[in-house]
């Protein structure tokens, strides 16, 4: 059976020419950077700070602004917290979206419990935030703004130059999870006005285990983990040599090829939508239609369980996610959140006849035949799930005139 990949919001394949590139620093080049007193340390130190001039370049920051981590996850945590701490003697205010990702909004949680207060901005039906509303939640104390450059599941990308044109004018720093669109659409941070900005590899064809934070030159963080100076001594440790070396060479990737993909994927995205409008009955579509992601489509169907049609989906050989990735895990523990995620709460999808909804993200080599093929199958798999859906039932049996059982 033919296999399909439309989960790239959840991760993407490593592209070959960075494994190629990350081959030799296992083999041959097994160094430390911090050990470059001799010619192994050497070509180590000289591997990382070239792949931290790449990932600059795709940001268009200064190498020494570029923290390594292990990931997005970690450096959300390093920008919430590390500021949280370094500032905290000028004010204890933060204000996000409330559509960030759990990295953002859980590393909040220990913060609150020391005092911290935090504002949540609301999002619109498709999923915007508001400039104003950012402008209104800003107070005297307020320390940080943390909001995000686009969703993952709903692919809303926000205004963030607007914002950081806000936050600049008010003095308040202005931290950007760009997770989702680092390494897919342009990123500058001087134009955007971010203090803070975090990237992930495994998101734009590079490694799992590692991503950067930026900071902005004179912005200070403090350190989560207490340890040796590396990285400007903002993340102790030894550098993940063959990952960062494997991030460099995928930012230089994307610096190349990053428009071209972005044109072709808004085609096989806007092809997949209009499809599937076409096809798909009681189908509503989730963030906004033209301020989103390249690729992506986010949907849920009336009467149609989400995780059932995933269920379907990959048994016809279709790989797809159910809202954000990152919480389906919970959704398992916490039967409320089958309902609906923070995210689609937050846009307005009504939890009694919204069950999950789908999120189809392409990337750089999927084809317009997948996307024919998906559109084709859809169909199919909606009627077997709801011919054994009560509440359809019910809804037929309504349409016709007839009682509710
Ligand atoms: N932020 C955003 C916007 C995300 O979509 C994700 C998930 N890819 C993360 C942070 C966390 O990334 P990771 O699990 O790779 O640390």
């Amino acid at each position: 059976m033919r296999k399909i990949f439309f989960d790239h919001i959840s991760t993407t394949p490593v592209d070959e020419r960075v494994l190629e590139a990350m081959l030799p620093y296992f083999r041959e080049y097994y160094g430390n950077p911090s050990s470059h007193i001799h010619e192994q340390g050497q070509y180590a130190l000289r591997a990382v700070d070239g792949a931290r001039e790449k990932v600059a370049g795709l940001i268009g920051a200064t190498p020494d602004e570029v923290i390594f981590t292990s990931g997005a996850t970690e450096s959300n945590n390093l920008a919430i917290k590390g500021v949280a701490s370094a500032y905290a003697h000028r004010g204890k205010h933060i204000v996000v979206s409330e559509i960030e990702h759990f990295s953002v909004l859980n590393a909040l949680m220990p913060l609150m419990n020391r005092g911290f207060e935090v504002t949540y901005v609301r999002v619109d039906e498709t999923g915007l935030v508001d400039p104003d509303e950012v402008r209104r939640a800003i107070r005297d104390d307020t320390i940080l703004v943390s909001v995000m450059h686009a969703n993952a599941e709903i692919g809303t990308i926000e205004p963030v130059e607007e914002i950081g044109k806000l936050t600049r004018e008010r003095g308040v720093l202005f931290h950007c999870d760009a997770a989702a669109t680092g390494g897919k659409i342009p990123i500058d941070v001087n134009r955007m006005n971010v203090d803070l900005l975090t990237l992930s590899a495994h998101n734009m064809y590079g490694p799992k285990g590692v991503g950067a934070l930026y900071v902005r030159d004179g912005v200070r963080v403090d350190p989560l983990l207490d340890g040796g100076f590396q990285e400007k001594g903002l993340r102790a440790g030894t550098e993940n040599v063959p990952g960062i070396v494997g991030f460099g060479k995928a930012a230089e990737i994307a610096i190349d090829e990053m428009d071209a993909d972005a044109e072709r994927l808004r085609h096989l995205g806007k092809a997949l939508w209009d499809g599937l409008a076409r096809r798909v009955e009681h189908i509503h579509f989730t963030g906004h239609p033209e301020k989103r992601l390249p690729g992506h489509v986010s949907f849920w169907v009336e009467f149609a369980e989400g995780e059932s049609l995933l269920i379907f989906l990959n048994l016809n050989g279709v790989m797809a996610a159910s809202g954000s990735a990152c919480s389906s895990n919970l959704k398992a523990k916490d039967e409320e959140e089958l309902v609906a995620s923070h995210v689609l709460k937050a846009i307005g999808v009504p939890s009694d006849i919204c069950t999950g909804s789908i999120t189809f993200s392409l990337g750089k080599w999927n084809t317009r035949e997948e996307v024919d093929y998906v559109i084709d199958i859809m169909p199919g798999i909606v009627k077997r799930l709801w011919d054994i859906s009560p509440a359809y039932a019910d809804y037929i049996r309504q349409q016709s005139g007839g009682q509710k059982s």
